[in-house]
């Protein structure tokens, strides 16, 4: 069979970009004209809206998500010797960060409904060496602040939020990135928030942290050829942070055309959910931004997840796994010890899930033919 063309495509940038494009150009034009391209003015604009709309005092902004991570951690004191709860089905990036601060990554299995970090599971991989936990918003939908709240004062640890996937993202009455001590942002171009390239940030309403994770990204120096912290170069462009300050009064909205969608495929796959295929449970309502929109198919449905993919795929419906392996079955991180079995609900959900088409602009017709087509599968 000849490839189709696309007719659902997985993300389409280009329908955010269109509209906004001359006040895209004009940004980047305006830093050219300024020259100032390493921690200009469009940063510190941009680091205070940010920090706003997350509803906290301060924003740093670094080179990625998994440098907000990092940074972010060793700013809080995490580091050689700690341990740090993350959840096992997770973007690596939250693994990856965590290490590169200097502490040691403890796995936790996750809620198979909801596929967030189990709480319950974290409680038990309480040692005397755990500093903090770092939940991953995932897809979209925040952990419960509540519930986080409670653990992490029950236990005498540390908040830091992974919200990468979560811009805007609300749940008991918290914005994502307000919950913990600090929260890392990525910027990264398919994000909600996404940048034209790399980008991330630190937010907190702790005003040394923030000072502490600006020494950091800027060689360690709270001033020049003034070296206090062991640091590093991770510094968000100022081309990024103007083209970011353009998009963001438009996030809101972009957030609730993903919200609108979701909620027409799950009224849509509702005929489905006897054959087998689950939507991911929210627990959050309007508060979940759906960076991914994450389906469950059952053993009880007709075709392996990798035959429904090849499937849509013939038909112009494209479609991703988010994530396929756990990060506990990498080959680069064997050295943490874990085992095949260790965390069975993330093993299950790695084997299930499938990611439908999801972003701003995506049409109730492209949504109807992507239910459509898995209603004719026999
Ligand atoms: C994207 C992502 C990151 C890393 O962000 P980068 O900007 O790509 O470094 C971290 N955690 C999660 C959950 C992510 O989705």
């Amino acid at each position: 069979m000849t490839s189709p063309s696309v007719t659902v495509p997985f993300v389409d940038l280009s329908l955010q970009h269109r509209p906004i494009e001359t006040a895209i150009n004009q940004a980047i034009q305006t830093v050219i004209q300024r020259g100032d391209f390493v921690l200009g003015e469009a940063v510190k604009s941009f680091e205070t809206a940010f920090s706003q709309a997350c509803g906290v005092n301060y924003g740093v902004g670094v080179a990625s998500g998994t440098d907000a991570i990092t940074l972010g951690l060793k700013a809080c004191g995490i580091g050689h010797g700690d341990e740090v709860l993350v959840p096992a089905n997770t973007f690596i990036a939250t693994v990856i960060g965590v290490i590169h601060s200097g502490a040691t990554p403890i796995l936790v299995d996750c809620d198979p409904q909801t596929a967030l970090i189990d709480l319950n599971r974290a409680a038990k991989a309480i040692t005397p060496k755990t500093k903090a936990i770092v939940p991953v918003h995932l897809y979209g939908q925040m952990v419960s602040p509540r519930e986080l709240l409670d653990f992490a004062q029950a236990y005498d640890i540390l908040i830091f939020e992974d919200a990468a996937q979560a811009h805007l993202a609300e749940r008991d009455g918290y914005r994502a990135g307000s919950v913990g001590k600090a929260a890392a942002f990525s910027f990264y171009p398919s994000k909600n928030l996404g940048a034209f390239g790399n980008g991330g940030m630190v937010v907190t309403s702790d005003e040394e942290i923030a000072q502490t994770v600006r020494t950091l990204r800027n060689y360690g120096a709270p001033s020049k050829y003034y070296h206090t912290e062991a640091g590093t170069n991770s510094r968000l462009d100022t081309i990024q942070a103007a083209i970011l300050g353009v998009k963001l009064p438009h996030l809101q909205q972009w957030n609730q055309q993903r919200n609108q969608a979701a909620k027409t495929y799950d009224h849509l796959l509702e005929s489905l959910g006897e054959k087998g295929i689950i939507p991911l449970e929210n627990q959050s309502d309007l508060g979940h931004v759906y960076h991914l929109y994450v389906i469950q198919i059952l053993e009880t449905f007709p075709l392996t997840r990798e035959a429904v993919q090849d499937y849509l795929k013939e038909r112009g419906i494209q479609s991703g796994i988010h994530y396929p392996i756990p990060c506990h079955l990498q080959p680069a991180y064997k050295s943490l010890g874990y085992n095949l079995g260790d965390f069975p609900n993330a093993e299950k959900l790695c084997q299930t899930i499938l990611s439908f088409p999801m972003y701003p602009g995506l049409n109730q017709q492209q949504i109807e033919e992507v239910v459509e087509q898995l209603a004719l599968i026999k």
